[in-house]
Order: C-alpha cells, then sequence, then structure tokens
C-alpha cells in the first residue's frame, strides 16, 4: 500500500533562504530580513509575558488572537472581523488555498514572484500557472477573465522590487473570477498599498508580514485583511492556538509602536536610495525598489560569480538559479555599514 498521496510523493520541498550556523560573522543579506533590532517594546512585553518563573507558559494562548486583531484593524481601518492573524504570512497563504482551491483547480501568479505559492498549490494538488511581465511592468497576456480560483499578486514585487499601481490591481481584481490576493509584505516600504481595493471588492484580500518591516521573522507573525466571510472560513482551518503566547505579546506590543517602524523603515530605505546610487557609480544596474531589497546586475551579467565572491567575502546575498533571475543578485538593504561594506566588496570584485 503506498503510504502518501502521490502529489506530495511527487512533489519537490520549498528550499528557503540559508540560515548560516555562525550567522554572527556574516553579513546576512540574502533573506530580506530587518537588520535593525525590533521595537525595545517588543523585548519588555515578551519578558513580562514570560514572567520571572514562566508562570503563564502552562495555559494556552488565546485562541482567535482577538487583541491583535483589533489593534491591527484599528491600524488599517478595519473592524476586526476582517482581520485574521497568522503564524508568519505563509500560513495564511497556505490556508486561503486550503479554503478555496480544490484538486486539480488552478492558482497564477506572476513569474518571477513568490515561488512558495507554486509549493502550496503542490501541496493541495492544485495546479499553477504563471504569467510573466512586460516591459512596463504589467503582466504579459493577462486573460479578460482569469478562471483561476486564486490568482497571487506580490505588491511590491519579490525578488525585482516595482509596485504595481493601485489602478491597474483594481482592473485585475474586476477580471478575476475567484480572488486576488494581494502579498504585501513589503507595502510598509512601498509609497502606497491596496487596503482600499479590499472594502470595494470582496475577492481582494491581502496577507501582511512582521518579519521584514517589524524586524520579527524569528517570531512568525503575519495577518491577512479581507471580507468576514473569507476570514470566517479561514478561521475554520487554522491550528485553533496558531500564535504562542509570546508570539501574540510580541505582535501586540509591534503594532502599537509605530513611530519605531516608520524610523526603521526610513532609514532602510534612505539606505537603499543610497546604496542604489552606489551600484550606479561602479557599473552595477538595478531596479528602482519599493522593498527593502534590490535586484542588482553586475556589468558581465553573471549573478552566480558575484554570489562567490561576496560569499567567500562573508557577504551572503540571494542568487537564483531560475534562466530569467540567473544574471542578477536579490541584495537586502541592512544597516549603512552594512551595504558600505557590500558596496566596497562589489567595486573591488567588478
Ligand atoms: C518573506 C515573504 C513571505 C513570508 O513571510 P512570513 O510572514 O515570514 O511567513 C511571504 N511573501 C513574500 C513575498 C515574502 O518575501
Amino acid at each position: 500500500m503506498t503510504l502518501l498521496r502521490p502529489n506530495i510523493a511527487a512533489m519537490d520541498a520549498y528550499i528557503p533562504g540559508y540560515q548560516p550556523h555562525d550567522i554572527n560573522s556574516w553579513i546576512k543579506l540574502n533573506t530580506n530580513e530587518n537588520s535593525y533590532p525590533p521595537s525595545p517594546n517588543v523585548v519588555a512585553a515578551i519578558l513580562a509575558e514570560l514572567g520571572s518563573d514562566g508562570k503563564r507558559l502552562h495555559t494556552y494562548p488565546s485562541a482567535s488572537s482577538q487583541q491583535l486583531r483589533e489593534a491591527a484593524g484599528e491600524l488599517y481601518g478595519f473592524d476586526s472581523s476582517w482581520i485574521i492573524m497568522a503564524n508568519g504570512s505563509d500560513e495564511v497563504l497556505n490556508n486561503l488555498i486550503r479554503a478555496s482551491v480544490s484538486e486539480g483547480e488552478e492558482i497564477g501568479y506572476v513569474h518571477p514572484s513568490y515561488s512558495y505559492y507554486a509549493t502550496l498549490a503542490a501541496i493541495q494538488g492544485a495546479q499553477v500557472r504563471t504569467y510573466g511581465l512586460t516591459g512596463d511592468f504589467r503582466i504579459a497576456d493577462f486573460p479578460d477573465r482569469y478562471q483561476g480560483k486564486i490568482f497571487f499578486l506580490t505588491t511590491p514585487n519579490a525578488p525585482l522590487g516595482p509596485a504595481f499601481p493601485i489602478t491597474y490591481i483594481e482592473e485585475l481584481a474586476q477580471r478575476c473570477s475567484g480572488m486576488l490576493v494581494l502579498d504585501e509584505t513589503y507595502a510598509d516600504f512601498a509609497d502606497g498599498n491596496a487596503l482600499e481595493l479590499v472594502r470595494k471588492h470582496k475577492n481582494v484580500v491581502i496577507t501582511r508580514s512582521l518579519s521584514k518591516s517589524y524586524a520579527l521573522a524569528g517570531m512568525r507573525l503575519g495577518l491577512a485583511i479581507a471580507h468576514p466571510e473569507i476570514i470566517a472560513a479561514l478561521d475554520k482551518i487554522r491550528d485553533h492556538y496558531n500564535l504562542d503566547r509570546l508570539a501574540q505579546a510580541a505582535c501586540l506590543a509591534a503594532l502599537k509602536d509605530q513611530a519605531y517602524l516608520r524610523e526603521i523603515c526610513r532609514s532602510i530605505c534612505k539606505t537603499r536610495d543610497w546604496f542604489y546610487a552606489q551600484l550606479q557609480r561602479i557599473g552595477y544596474a538595478a531596479i528602482p525598489s519599493q522593498g527593502n531589497y534590490l535586484f542588482v546586475t553586475p556589468p558581465d551579467r553573471n549573478g552566480k560569480r558575484v554570489y562567490e565572491a561576496l560569499y567567500e567575502r562573508k557577504i551572503l546575498v540571494r542568487h537564483f538559479s531560475d534562466p530569467q533571475l540567473a544574471h542578477g543578485l536579490r541584495i537586502s538593504i541592512g544597516t549603512k555599514e552594512e551595504m558600505t561594506a557590500t558596496v566596497s566588496a562589489l567595486a573591488e570584485i567588478g
């Protein structure tokens, strides 16, 4: 008897960005983590939740994370019935597919963007259709009516960097028969977001992450904003205690310290724009980005060579073997010091 579903036995696992064990000896710019620490209020909230004897840890956390839904709702201007909290935005991406897509049905997304959508589809036994991008950063050959159950749009796009204009996203929402899931992981670094479209179009869902902008990748925190009917469905599917006590304490403190969020995002964007100018100076090309990363192309268009040369210098960036991306590198924006060292290394490598 076969023990596994055939699609699970046949599929490849998603390969996350490399996390070196000797992490402190690297300049780590490969997974778009934040080089700044989280808000000091986050650390204080975790310690308070832990207490001196860890006494609270023997009881389950809030199953609904209701306080966090209210804090996020207040922040984004929605009733809490429009919000669900997640153990990283990856969890809610997974549950959106489980809620909407039956075996054999289709999901779509832009290539290049976040390849984890394809892994999640493979687990569900769903079909995948990808669409390329045009020179003016629109989706190539997007049908008048997209009939798949979910279309995932990463905006700002990762790994390339640009965001799609809101008027264009609204047009896509009208052309999608199923859900349009806007993966706004990087929206806190961007000039705008599509929150208003969730109110106007029932099929629009937004996912957010606290991993990058809030510097909390290690806590696993994300959320989705959608029509209450979709939120109610996602609530049936999720692990009922999906956020542990420490994560809930951290999340509440982080959402409530918007001044800190704005300050570190502003610093990162400033460093990103400085790094962009430096790259041009040394003959590297880069795509203007709304995220905390730049997609960078060396003069000889040999991304692998530069990846290896940086690796030797203990600077870790992301190289994708995909033919559409192999000529370049995605470099996360760290502190000014880290990016200064990276510019010097790139100038030396040539
Ligand atoms: C990092 C990332 C995620 C995952 O975020 P988590 O909240 O850490 O699960 C999702 N989508 C994109 C585009 C990302 O870059």
